[in-house]
């Protein structure tokens, strides 16, 4: 049975992570005007491409309430979208800056801000219930990205398949089903591009590989199996 994108969403007081929860409400006792909440997905209910990110930045999502805005990785993120077509509008890192997002939505593995920006394996699985509800929800959806090898395994795990047959590489692509590619990127964080470990050609290419399969005439959307979907690397 799908699930409506907008259906299996955690509450604005989600307590299921007590850490995280407490986490929040030191946030929200200190920065008031934050958003300081699970931060919800943003983008096309009709989205062909999710890319998925770790969880919202302290300053960035968390504060503002829609993923990777106010940050340094959104600024990045939301300038590729916009060169692919997959947004309208200027990213100027505030909620209201009139992007729409087109064919494309963003979401995190961990809805809620880690401390530390490390959220903790029993946070991430628990609350792969909202981002296995999110991609079974999408009914156009064609490619996943996820950005880091966290969100990569996570989305795995919540599809049900196991993390040894799809190993995270940079730039890699996995078919999980006649109708559904996974794509790989590293974070687009300050400290991956600092570092060099991602250059904006690197992010870049990623969008120009999955290209072609986003523009082919999309096919019924195909059940991903547990099993591994269609194997390895396209
Ligand atoms: S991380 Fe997810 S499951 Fe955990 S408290 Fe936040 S919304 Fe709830």
């Amino acid at each position: 049975m799908r699930v409506s994108a907008s259906a299996a969403v955690p509450s604005h007081d989600c307590l299921l992570c007590p850490r995280l929860f407490a986490f929040r409400e030191v946030q929200r006792a200190a920065h008031s005007e934050w958003f300081n909440a699970p931060v919800p997905s943003f983008g096309d209910d009709a989205a062909e491409l999710l890319i998925v990110g770790l969880a919202p930045g302290l300053r960035g999502a968390n504060r503002t309430g829609r993923p990777f805005t106010g940050d340094y990785a959104g600024g990045l993120l939301y300038q590729t979208l916009r060169k692919f077509g997959f947004s309208e509008g200027l990213y100027d890192a505030r909620t209201d800056d009139g992007v729409v997002l087109r064919r494309a939505r963003i979401t995190n593995a961990v809805r809620c801000v880690p401390p530390q920006n490390k959220p903790e394996p029993g946070e991430i699985a628990t609350c792969r219930r909202f981002l296995a509800a999110e991609i079974t929800g999408l009914p156009k959806l064609r490619a996943i990205l996820a950005l880091g090898t966290i969100a990569h395994q996570a989305v795995l795990e919540a599809l049900g398949l196991r993390r040894g047959h799809f190993p995270f590489a940079h730039g890699g692509l996995y078919r999980l089903s006649d109708s559904t590619l996974l794509a790989d990127s590293y974070h687009c964080s300050r400290l991956n591009t600092n570092t060099g470990r991602l250059t904006v050609a690197m992010f870049e290419s990623v969008f120009i590989s999955l290209a072609p399969w986003l523009d082919q005439e999309a096919p019924r959307r195909s059940p991903i199996t547990a099993a591994g979907g269609m194997g390895g690397p396209t």
